[in-house]
């Protein structure tokens, strides 16, 4: 993150909640970062597919999607549906208002991913889904990186040395300055070619890809793909939020 860019309210606020003890969203005190009634508004993502966690009406094993076209990933850890306070959050940390956001969100999807990995199956190395060059200087940070790196900080202290490693270099870098994911069409993203990512460096067997958002899960799926074809044996998707299908 470029601290530079960050302005002495948004600094002053991140200082205000490390050392008053503060919820970040409702700021009245508690111990942790994210006060219990904050939490319990967060949209929950308890009924989903199986395979791809798209949010559904009921459990089911495998959605349509997955069942004609099943994912080349193993698993996918998506907490949250992309809704509601969830949404709010995410975006405002985008567009970097809301950079001491990510700090309570990554605390939860820590302590998710405890509750969902058997302790031998931990990945070796976690990798996020990058912005493009140009997005991260006009934004002055990288939203991706700066969650992954939180991330890495509580697993850390949860697992010590079984934690997943955060290569100081992304291997996976967007090479295309693609339109903006929601703005295209179904069709159009499905098109959207796997070239837009390009791989630079070593990979561990078992990755971790780390994404904030999964909408129709295309970026996802040729991240996924990159990494099989250049020696990854498998690969586990985390991410905060899965947006739900418009029929939902
Ligand atoms: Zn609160
Ligand atoms: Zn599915």
């Amino acid at each position: 993150m470029d601290w530079k860019k960050l302005s002495t309210t948004k600094i002053s606020e991140v200082y205000k909640r490390l050392f008053l003890n503060q919820c970040y969203i409702c700021n009245i005190k508690c111990q942790s970062s994210l006060c219990h009634p904050c939490h319990e508004g967060f949209p929950a993502n308890l009924k989903y597919c199986q395979h791809c966690k798209r949010p559904t009406h009921r459990t089911r094993i495998s959605c349509g999607q997955c069942q004609t076209n099943p994912p080349p990933y193993r698993t996918c850890i998506a907490p949250y549906r992309f809704e509601g306070i969830i949404k709010t959050l995410i975006h405002s940390i985008k567009f970097n208002q809301g950079t001491h956001y990510i700090r309570p969100l990554m605390y939860r999807l820590s302590k998710h991913l405890i509750e969902s990995y058997p302790p031998e199956s931990w990945p070796e190395q976690i990798l996020y889904v990058p912005s493009h060059p140009s997005r991260i200087k006009e934004r002055g940070f990288c939203q991706t990186r700066a969650m992954a790196t939180q991330l890495r900080k509580n697993l850390k202290e949860l697992l010590g040395e079984k934690c997943p490693t955060l290569p100081k270099h992304n291997p996976l870098k967007k090479i295309k300055n693609t339109k903006a994911q929601h703005s295209l069409s179904r069709k159009e993203r499905l098109k959207s070619p796997q070239s837009s990512y390009q791989l630079d460096g070593p990979i561990a067997k078992h990755v971790a890809l780390f994404d904030d958002v999964m909408t129709t899960g295309s970026t996802i799926e040729n991240c996924t793909k990159l990494l099989l074809k250049a020696g990854a044996e498998r690969v586990d998707i985390w991410v905060i939020a899965r947006t739900p299908d418009k029929e939902y």
